[in-house]
């Protein structure tokens, strides 16, 4: 067994970049849709009868190739390469530590402007790899169970930098069609996204839809949009936007079977029950059997993981095409909960196995360096919320964990 490598900096990358956080003051090209590059691209004077070519032009230069100099773009002319370049940059954000797991996951913790920093993380598959990106530095919500609700909201990540971390992952794999390579001709090793990193998508809705209709794009990352996947704890009313305007896969941090119970887990279930939720996932665009919803539940012991939750479970989501997704969960220090044991998941699997689901426990990755769900948050620790704070915005008067009664209150 290899020992987890230690982090290690930029230099060492596959395709070394030199990305300045704060950029160069030029427009960054990374992040803008197809319109957004062809209204630059005219404002910098081509000429708008050759915009529409320029745009798909430079979108598989940036997009398929990887290409991050505008003096390689060689079926451009040499003096308009120069414009570009006078006008633009091509920045992802920076990567400021790389960490490789005993099985293979890798942690990256990048540097966006403002100095904020986000992490991303790549879990390679026999048959895939998933990239688990992020959509805000923190998070507005208090999920007492999940590490990032413990650090205040510091922003939204634009659409660029979201995207950017799959840029960043493909040129540290080496993912990009090479030079005379077919686009597709070699598997793609980030074969799958989901919106799981930090952060809570749909309370950054435009961004999060630009980027991944980038990452859709047929010219570019080419990644349909069967696989990418949501995960919201439930923010009920940008649901369907989010199936007519990104179409993508949805998840839903379900975790409790009981309003009681999800008001304590997953706040925002104040606001939006789960009958609420459940409302908005029937009316979701193109579900069928084989566009099912995934439906997430964290193992918590002696919290939510009862035979008779079980149960509820698939009396709740009856007539939802749906997949369920048991995630241990992943402790991280401070945490007010445990995990279940083997046996108690086993059991719960096996109830809503029997009722018709497949059930697979989600296999915890990249334990080691505190990669796994739910573990991700940046190291700025001014910006860390006390859990007495987390305790009195989830009405948390007291939590249990494996058997004794601690109050959630002391930091
Ligand atoms: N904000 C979104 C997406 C990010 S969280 C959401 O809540 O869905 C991604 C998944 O990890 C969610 O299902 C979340 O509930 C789960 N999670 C958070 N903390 C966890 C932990 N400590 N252990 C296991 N899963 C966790
Ligand atoms: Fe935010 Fe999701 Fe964590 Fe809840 S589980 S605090 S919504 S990142």
């Amino acid at each position: 067994m290899t020992e987890p490598t230690a982090p290690i900096t930029q230099d060492v990358l596959t395709f070394p970049r030199k990305d300045a956080p704060e950029g160069t003051g030029k427009v960054n090209l990374v992040g803008l849709t197809r319109d957004g590059l062809r209204e630059v691209l005219i404002a910098a004077g081509t000429p708008e009868k050759q915009a529409k070519m320029r745009v798909g032009q430079v979108w598989q230069w940036i997009y398929q190739k990887g290409v991050r100099d505008f003096a390689e773009m060689t079926n451009l002319a040499k003096d308009y390469r120069a414009k570009l370049d006078a006008a633009f940059e091509i920045r992802l954000p920076e990567l400021v530590t790389k960490q490789v797991s005993d099985d293979g996951t890798r942690k990256y913790l990048v540097r966006i402007a403002g100095g904020h920093e986000v992490e991303i993380v790549y879990i390679p598959e026999t048959d895939r790899g998933t990239l688990c990106v992020s959509s805000q530095v923190g998070c507005t919500l208090t999920c007492s169970f999940c590490h990032t609700g413990t650090q205040k909201l510091v922003r939204n990540l634009t659409a660029g930098e979201i995207v950017g971390q799959i840029m960043l992952a493909r040129d540290d794999l080496g993912d990009w069609t090479r030079a005379g390579e077919g686009m597709g001709e070699r598997p793609r090793l980030v074969s799958n996204i989901v919106l799981m990193g930090m952060g809570e998508p749909l309370y950054n809705f435009d961004a999060v839809r630009d980027a991944m209709k980038i990452a859709m794009d047929g010219e570019g990352i080419s990644l349909s949009r069967r696989r990418i996947t949501l995960s919201t704890s439930g923010v009920v009313p940008e649901i369907a936007r989010a199936g007519e305007e990104i179409g993508c896969m949805l998840a839903i941090s379900f975790h409790a079977t009981t309003n009681e119970t999800r008001d304590k887990l997953v706040p925002i279930n104040k606001r939006w029950n789960i009958e609420d939720l459940l409302e908005a996932l029937k009316a979701y665009p193109k579900l069928s059997n084989s566009e099912r919803i995934t439906f997430e539940y964290v193992m918590l012991d002696g919290v939510n993981d009862t035979d008779e939750d079980a149960r509820r479970l698939v009396r709740l989501i009856a007539g939802i095409p749906a997949k369920i997704n048991l995630i241990p969960f992943n402790e991280w220090p401070g945490a007010p909960y445990r995990r279940s044991s083997p046996e108690r998941i086993k059991a719960f699997a096996n109830i809503i196995y029997k009722a018709g689901y497949a059930s697979p426990i989600r296999k915890p990755r990249g334990e080691d360096i505190m990669a796994a769900c739910g573990q991700l948050k940046s190291a700025t620790e001014r910006a860390r919320k006390s859990r007495a704070e987390i305790a009195a915005e989830a009405g948390l008067g007291e939590v249990r964990i494996g058997g004794y009664v601690t109050g959630a209150g002391g930091e």
